[in-house]
């Protein structure tokens, strides 16, 4: 059900910013009041996939973790599948990994060999845009299986960390700004 009630507004009102966490200086959104209530949560669903066509897209690819809220949900409402790129060590088949840059050390994400075909058409969506490491590592596991990525989108882009700098040429996309 389309839900043309809840607008980007309301989900900026209803995110929570919890001050110094996971550590000093982070300024944590949580979504989880979105999730919590049940016509923020469609209509977040709705605006996420307002771009895309049902029948137009072969999978939504979601990021672990709290991505994975929104890409399942969005696969749903478009009818199609569900792809994870997971943390590395967590997909049981064959994987290709790809390292990104944390603030200290790195990261390593990861998708099955045979996650998607070849010119798979693909929305990759995860909850917050902050650096854009997370995101550009994904669409760079989605490029090795030469998946088309339609767009990236996310229910938060904190914009002063200039994220989208790191995904060139991707149309992105962002319900919430800060
Ligand atoms: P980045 O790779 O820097 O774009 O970080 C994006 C990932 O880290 C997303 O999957 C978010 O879930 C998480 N993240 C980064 N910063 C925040 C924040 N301020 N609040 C909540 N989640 C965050």
């Amino acid at each position: 059900m389309s839900n043309p009630a809840v607008t980007p507004a309301d989900l900026q009102q209803a995110i929570r910013t919890v001050p110094d966490f996971p550590k000093a200086g982070i300024q944590f959104k949580d979504i989880t009041p979105v999730l919590g209530d049940a016509r923020l949560f469609a209509g977040c669903i709705d605006l996420l996939t307002a771009n895309i066509r049902p029948g137009s897209v072969d999978a939504v690819v979601g990021i672990d973790a709290r991505g994975f809220i929104f890409a399942a949900a969005a696969a749903v409402k478009l009818q199609t599948a569900f792809v994870p790129v997971r943390k590395k060590g967590k997909l049981p088949y064959q994987t290709y990994e790809q390292v990104y840059d944390l603030e200290y050390g790195t990261n390593t994400i990861a998708i099955h060999v045979d996650a998607l075909h070849p010119g798979s058409r693909v929305v990759l969506i995860d909850d917050l845009l902050a650096t854009g490491g997370t995101a550009a590592a994904a669409a760079a596991l989605l490029q090795k299986l030469r998946a088309q990525i339609l767009e990236i989108t996310f229910l938060i882009e904190l914009s002063f960390l200039k994220g989208r700098e790191k995904l060139p040429g991707f149309p992105v996309r962002s319900l919430v700004t800060y």
